[in-house]
């Protein structure tokens, strides 16, 4: 059972060496149905005591696991990836009850996690090794890729399955033991998903859960048994994952904020741009780290798009996508960030842009989950707060620029580096734009350019910190080891040497 019910409500439980087991936590954080606003568990805030527990199960389980043999390995993802399958509306009902996406979002972020385990149900030929005859007389090299131990991962609120998955079946397959934090905002998805990987034959102990928030984190990125840590979240936590983490001699990979500018140039084909451009900004209402959230038109596009934009962004649905109803939109994931985007939108106009679409007027608002509709600031400055700071919300910037130069001039100054796009016809300027931009995602005539789990999540500058990113190749390192064999083979003393049978018989 995932979930104690108690008088309070019902709360979450810890997976620990395969049982669910109550957190010794004495403060809670209640999980919302931002939909509806009610309150539907509640996440108990856990730290070193539980933790501890987990690791101690987690490298036992380790210890064994590590010696099941890659093909067996893989074969659990292939039975884990049918069950997620199997399951895939209840996943995705679950997303939507606790996180507020549309069904149809939920769906296809279910979809992206169920490719992950595609992609480490092939780990058995990517994590070969490497190998080279006589690199000097007589001398054989070879590498070969182990696990690393006990890995972490510390999980965001905006893809409650997703996210969590682009880390552990990497890690499992190549032969960790894993310990899931999932964000305390959205843990139930997890809990489910926990529960598939146990049916699909994970030992015990191989995949634990932990739940809380710094406390919890703090414990993980100060464990001693913990060798890596994978991190999804905001800049400034990002950074100081990294930083604790890595000072404490762990490997961390953290991804971080975004701000994602969208180059609009006057050749773009405008009526797939306004739809691109809206789907990238106001999807999942705004909360995903590769959401457009700053379009950049450049010359006479801003008057061919920008009326378009306002008046087919006007026309979209938005309200509680719980129920039966089919709305464009969802609501944002709580109270608290509900405010803290009016608040962005409320300095936005003090700082002087023009509020073309207003989303704070949505009808779904006056109900009690935590609406608001998509919203659309135009003539922003590039040294205005919406236009400089992730806002995390249906809200999208529009800076005007001259040129191609002018609109990369503003994607320099940009601090982040997740994704950015250039809606053109022109090969030219594509190649400048991908050539230029100071980003690691790049999308040409593509809204959100988020990589499949074949690619890593590229981000730079304060949208990562690490070395080896998150998926693709870059997972796979970032979870294993490598170990150099050199091997000297002394002189036959009977020489073996080949000989070329037919030159044999000539000579
Ligand atoms: P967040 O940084 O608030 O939380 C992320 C995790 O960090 C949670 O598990 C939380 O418990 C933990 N945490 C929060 N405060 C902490 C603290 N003071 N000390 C230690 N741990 C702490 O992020 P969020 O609001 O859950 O998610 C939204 C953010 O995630 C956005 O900034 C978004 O851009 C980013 N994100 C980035 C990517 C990417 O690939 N770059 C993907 C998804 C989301």
């Amino acid at each position: 059972m995932v979930a104690t019910k108690t008088s309070t409500g019902t709360v979450c439980k810890l997976l620990v060496g395969g049982e669910w087991i109550d957190s010794s936590a004495s403060e809670y954080q209640s999980v919302y149905n931002p939909s509806s606003g009610e309150v539907i568990a509640r996440t108990p805030l856990g730290g070193k005591a539980d933790l501890d527990k987990a690791c101690e199960a987690a490298y036992k389980a380790f210890l064994e696991w590590k010696e099941v043999p890659i093909v067996e390995r893989a074969r659990v993802m292939f039975r884990f990836k049918a069950l997620m399958e199997a399951h895939y509306d209840e996943i995705a009902a679950c997303v939507t009850r606790e996180h507020g996406k549309t069904i149809s979002e939920a769906k296809a972020s279910v979809q992206r996690a169920i490719e992950v385990v595609e992609f480490a149900c092939g780990i058995p030929s990517l994590m070969m090794g490497e190998s080279m005859e006589n690199i000097a007389r007589n001398v054989d090299c070879e590498t070969i890729r182990h696990p690393i131990g006990v890995c972490a991962g510390i999980a965001p609120f905006n893809f409650p399955a997703m996210v969590p998955l682009w880390m552990y079946p990497i890690a499992i397959t190549c032969g960790n033991s894993f310990i899931l934090k999932p964000s305390e905002r959205v843990p139930l998805t997890s809990m489910i998903i926990a529960d598939l990987l146990k049916e699909a034959g994970l030992p015990n102990g191989v995949f634990n859960i932990v739940h809380g928030g710094k406390d919890c984190v703090d414990a993980i990125l100060d464990h001693p048994t913990i060798k890596a840590v994978s991190f999804v979240g905001s800049t400034t936590i990002a950074k100081y994952i990294y930083t604790r983490g890595t000072a404490n001699g762990k490997r961390v990979q953290a991804a971080g904020g975004a701000k994602n500018h969208i180059i609009i140039m006057p050749d773009a084909d405008m009526e797939q741009t306004v739809q691109a451009l809206q789907a990238s900004a106001f999807g999942c209402a705004g909360e995903r780290c590769m959401a457009g959230s700053l379009a950049i038109p450049v010359g006479e596009a801003a008057e061919a798009m920008i009326p378009h934009l306002v008046q087919s962004a006007a026309k979209m649905t938005v309200g509680p996508t719980d129920g039966s109803a089919n709305f464009d939109m969802g609501p944002l994931v709580s109270a608290e960030h509900l405010a803290k985007v009016r608040g962005l939108i409320e300095k936005g106009e003090k700082e002087g842009a023009q509020v073309a679409l207003d989303g704070r007027t949505t009808e779904a608002a006056k109900g009690k989950g935590f609406f608001l509709g998509p919203t659309i600031f135009d003539h922003a400055k590039p040294d205005m707060t919406i236009v400089k700071e992730e806002i995390f919300g249906p809200v999208l910037s529009v800076v005007r620029v001259g040129d191609l130069d002018e609109a990369l001039a503003v994607g320099r100054d940009c601090p982040f580096g997740n994704g950015a796009v250039i809606y053109t016809n022109s090969g030219r300027n594509a190649r400048e734009f991908k050539r230029h931009f100071n980003a690691g995602m790049i999308g040409i005539n593509v809204g959100v350019p988020a990589p499949m789990a074949w690619f890593p999540f590229t981000g730079w500058n304060n949208s990562f910190f690490g070395d080896l990113h998150i998926q693709g190749s870059e997972g796979i390192q970032f979870y294993t080891q490598q170990k150099m064999t050199m091997t000297r083979w002394f002189e036959p003393k009977t020489s073996k040497t080949f000989q070329d049978p037919i030159w044999k018989a000539k000579n």
